[in-house]
């Protein structure tokens, strides 16, 4: 670029149609696919160029609307519904991975928070990267929770309501304090709680948005998967670095575990740190081997300090929090087609017990990038339901060939209008599976049980899903109405044309 050249965000057209998702079961042909960079570096004025990155996504935004098309972001491409996906238009936002920390003088006089934990994340800044930017500050910093993996991109997770097993916080979008979104051709706003204001008008100004302070605006908008506009950088609130302390032991399926996993009072099982209650819990059946147990994985949260010995990584690139869709994908791997007795020889190797293995959870949470073809469905139920949707779930014929894991995390509820973890505590349960005509027919066959048994369910955004308008009103009731007319709110009619997309309109929401 000459001197000359005034600096510019960069647009470029990506691959053509079909598009894939990174673990291989979504395919979606599309008219165009755009990949957006900023301007490129040395950054001369960050504020100047952050706005010329949002001129750039305006413009896409405002061709949509001219060619009456539609347009939607797509994160790391982990989501494994057709949530990240529409037959318009697409814009990669991987390369969208600037970020800057918040202090003292960004915030209002209001903010009840400590400014020193802020951090704003462009959209494409994936998890690794976040990662290791909060650990990168002088005073190092992680993220509150986390998917077990680490692929997506923050905007991404956020998007469809991404989770660990951190029961007492809740999910990734629990920590977002701020969102800044492009919603139409001469639009972008900074979104924030009224009962929670954090950026002074001085720095909404220098983002170039409006600002909009409203708790139910907000609570729609953070898990909106991709319908609100393009997110361009959300506000996160991270913590002082941690590690985690990581023990998984094999426990019998008993009354016992059963209490526990409907209760989380762990006052009746033999746990690795007594007298103190886990920062993260899980539980893993093989439905193949019940007779051997769970897989029972806690993780205590420990001060951080130099010098420990890292936690080990299996075979297959997995870190001991990895999730179990990542050991399921071993066995399309390995044997494609053959059920059961593989799940048998693939858990023990890729998801190895533990007695108090260490790690930042950077390192906990750490993934391999070889991508195997996979199938996850994910249900939210209340904790309290979680022991008789394990008993349905290995009663169901359809399980004796299915060739996959049962995985049970808990998590605080959301705020989030239409997050899957709507529930108190919300038992989340993981099916990931081999990518079979098996894997669906169970499925089917687990949810067409609970809604015969009557028990109230949700299903993750971004994972294989039975959404109708119907079952999607079941599930989140008033509101889904609050999120609809939320989003007729914050977006004109041309600018709601160009961000509803068939996954929207499947569910009943565009
Ligand atoms: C191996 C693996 C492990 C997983 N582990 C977990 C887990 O532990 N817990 C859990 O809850 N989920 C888990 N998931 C699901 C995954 O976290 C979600 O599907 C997540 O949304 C994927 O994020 P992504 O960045 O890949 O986004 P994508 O899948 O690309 O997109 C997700 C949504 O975000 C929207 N979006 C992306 N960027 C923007 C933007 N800039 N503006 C507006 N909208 C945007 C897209 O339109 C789409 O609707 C896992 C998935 C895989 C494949």
């Amino acid at each position: 670029m000459s001197q000359d050249s005034p600096r510019r965000a960069r647009v470029s057209e990506g691959t053509p149609s079909p598009w894939i998702n990174k673990h291989q079961n979504v395919v979606q042909d599309f008219e165009r696919l755009f990949s957006v960079q900023n301007p490129r570096r040395p950054i001369v004025n960050f504020f100047k160029d952050l706005r010329l990155t949002v001129s750039a996504i305006q413009g896409l935004i405002e061709d949509a609307i001219r060619d009456k098309t539609t347009l939607r972001a797509i994160g790391g491409g982990w989501s494994l519904s057709h949530a990240a996906v529409t037959d318009g238009r697409l814009i990669d936002t991987l390369a969208l991975n600037w970020a800057f920390p918040a202090d003292s003088t960004s915030v209002t006089n209001a903010y009840a928070g400590d400014p020193s934990l802020l951090m704003y994340l462009q959209c494409g800044v994936s998890v690794r990267e976040a990662n290791d930017l909060l650990f990168g500050q002088p005073a190092k910093l992680a993220l509150k929770t986390s998917g077990a993996s680490n692929g997506q991109t923050i905007a991404g997770a956020i998007a469809t309501g991404t989770h660990g097993s951190r029961f007492r916080f809740g999910s990734m979008q629990d920590y977002v304090v701020g969102l800044h979104i492009v919603t139409g051709p001469d639009r972008a706003i900074w979104i924030e709680r009224a009962s929670y204001p954090v950026f002074s008008d001085a720095l909404v100004a220098d983002l170039g948005a409006e600002l909009i302070r409203d708790d139910v605006l907000f609570n729609a908008a953070l898990v909106s998967f991709g319908s609100f506009g393009v997110i361009h950088g959300v506000l996160i609130e991270a913590e002082p670095l941690y590690l985690l302390e990581v023990s998984r032991r094999r426990m019998p399926i008993d009354e016992k575990l059963r209490r526990v996993m409907a209760s989380l009072d762990f006052g009746g099982i033999d746990m690795p740190g007594p007298g103190k209650e886990p920062f993260h819990f899980e539980v893993v059946i093989n439905p193949h081997d019940v007779k051997g147990g769970a897989y029972v994985t806690s993780m205590y949260d420990r001060e951080y300090r130099d010098g420990y010995e890292p936690p080990p990584v299996s075979p297959g690139g997995l870190g001991p929090g990895d999730d179990v869709l990542g050991v399921m994908g071993k066995i399309g791997d390995r044997l494609p087609g053959l059920v059961g007795k593989l799940a048998n020889l693939i858990v023990p190797a890729e998801y190895p017990l533990l007695n108090k293995v260490l790690g930042a959870p950077a390192e906990v949470f750490y993934s391999n990038t070889d991508f195997q073809k996979v199938m996850s469905a994910e249900i939210g139920v209340a904790m309290e339901d979680a022991p008789r949707v394990l008993d349905l779930m290995l009663a169901a014929p359809e399980a004796k060939n299915y060739a996959g894991l049962l995985a049970f995390r808990w998590v605080k509820g959301s705020k989030a209008l239409l997050a899957f973890t709507k529930f108190d505590t919300t038992c989340t349960i993981e099916l990931p599976a081999a990518y079979a005509d098996n894997t669906m027919d169970y499925y089917n066959a687990v949810w067409d049980g609970m809604e015969r048994a009557g028990i109230p369910y949700t299903l993750h955004w971004g994972q294989i899903n039975n959404f109708t308008p119907e079952r999607v009103g079941n599930m989140y009731g008033a509101a889904a109405d609050q999120w609809i007319a939320s989003r007729n709110a914050l977006l004109d009619s041309d600018s709601r044309a160009v961000f509803t997309s068939p996954f929207l309109k499947q569910c009943g929401l565009g």
